[in-house]
């Protein structure tokens, strides 16, 4: 039996901190890494790791299952975003440590790769349709078979000057003012444009990002058909997924959602009802490997995809750990990239090659990267840090109501 002696927080990088958990054992040099991290309250999910932490001291690191039913309930209440990050970090450190056991890395432990590598989807954007076209061919040249399209930041497309705009007397300040109908003319007008000249060749993908009223986003996904998309996804908040129903009537627009769910309550049904193409849960944020293979096996009997969700406030170990679900998966469909800086992937030596439109993990064994610690010391900076947890004020409407972000 591998006895876990002590579990370690790692706090890196400095705007948006990310927080690695180490899990070590009484084995000479056994220890194992996950990822804990949530740039918005870091430090709230490292206290709910420290706070865990003694009930793992002296328990079989074998018994992955066992610790993460034990974990899940120890609060009593469950599902929530801070445990179940807490709990991600936690058992990815402990499939990590199962598989350099097994000397097999942790694709192969779970049934061993059904692909030779994993195909990512690239993000392209642009303020405006040429710089976007410029952004969309470069990464086609790349080697990327699919290519997220938004027009600048989350929302674009949508957002009026709001001197242009008619707005209260009373107004409230704000940058600029999002509307749901030039949303709704904009993000097919783009696709149009991108289809006119690139062709069906490749493949697009639109993140909302939630910004649209419910009714609006069912106009989207109507008006979005003939672009033959890969994806679009979130076009609605986690609050509304009712109207994915009425959505699934109007058109055949596959959509995505995921990366905000916590609770199996919150993407069981749209599995099951065969309501969404591709679940996008955070392997972190669903609870780690453990829920994150359960949530595969079962989109794969209901004939949906996976597409775990990355993107830049994720650190490598929870992209390796994703690599690692998607090699073994069936149901795979596709990975998010998430490009890391320099400095970064030298402090985590072993992260995922990405490459040419494919992320390739290694043939280490475990989850095959490590974190240098000192390097990842040399990351931090408190400032910088402490700024990354002001949240901005939300996106607004011309009334001043606020925009789900
Ligand atoms: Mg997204």
């Amino acid at each position: 039996m591998t006895k876990i002696t002590a579990v370690k927080t790692i706090r890196t990088r400095a705007a948006g901190m990310w927080a690695i958990v180490k899990v070590l054992t009484d084995q000479p040099g056994l220890y194992g890494i996950g990822s804990a991290s949530d740039v918005r309250h870091p430090e709230t999910v490292i206290k709910a790791v420290e706070t865990i932490a003694p009930m793992l001291i002296g328990r079989d690191a074998g018994r992955i299952e066992d610790i993460w039913q034990v974990l899940y309930t120890s609060g009593y209440w469950r599902n929530g975003p801070v445990l179940n990050t807490a709990l991600g970090g936690i058992d990815m450190a402990l499939w990590d440590i199962k598989g350099k056991e097994a000397g097999m890395p942790v694709y192969a432990l779970l049934g061993g790769p059904c692909r030779a590598a994993v195909p990512a989807y690239a993000h392209a954007g642009g303020r405006d349709l040429d710089e976007l076209e410029d952004s969309v061919r470069g990464y086609m040249e790349e080697g990327y078979e699919v290519i997220r399209c938004q027009l600048g930041a989350y929302g674009g497309g949508g957002f009026r000057d709001p001197v242009s705009v008619s707005r209260p007397v009373n107004a409230w300040p704000q940058l600029r003012v999002f509307d749901d109908e030039a949303y709704l003319e904009a993000i097919p007008a783009m696709f149009a444009r991108l289809r006119e000249r690139l062709g069906f060749g490749v493949k697009f993908t639109h993140d909302v990002h939630e910004h649209l009223r419910p009714q609006v986003a069912v106009q989207l996904a109507k008006r979005l058909e003939p672009y033959r998309l890969f994806f679009v996804e979130d076009i609605l908040p986690p609050e509304q997924v009712g109207w994915f129903r009425v959505i699934r009537e109007q058109c055949t627009t596959p959509q995505a959602i995921g990366e905000l769910f916590v609770h199996p309550l919150e993407y069981v049904p749209l599995i099951t009802e065969r309501l969404i193409d591709f679940l996008r849960l955070r392997v972190s944020k669903a609870g780690g490997i453990t829920p994150a293979r359960k949530a595969a096996v079962l989109a794969e009997w209901f004939g949906v995809n996976t597409a775990w969700q990355e993107g830049a406030d994720n650190d490598p170990v929870n992209q390796m750990a994703a690599v690692h679900l998607d090699m073994a998966s069936t149901s795979f469909g596709i990975q998010e990239e998430n490009d890391f800086r320099e400095e970064e992937r030298a402090a985590f030596p072993g992260h995922a090659v990405l490459k040419g439109g494919y992320l390739y993990p290694n043939e280490k064994p475990g989850l095959g990267i490590d974190i240098d610690e000192n390097a990842a010391a040399a990351l931090l900076d408190p400032e910088k840090v402490k700024r990354s947890y002001l949240r901005g004020e939300p996106d607004r409407r011309a009334d001043g109501s606020p925009v789900r972000p």
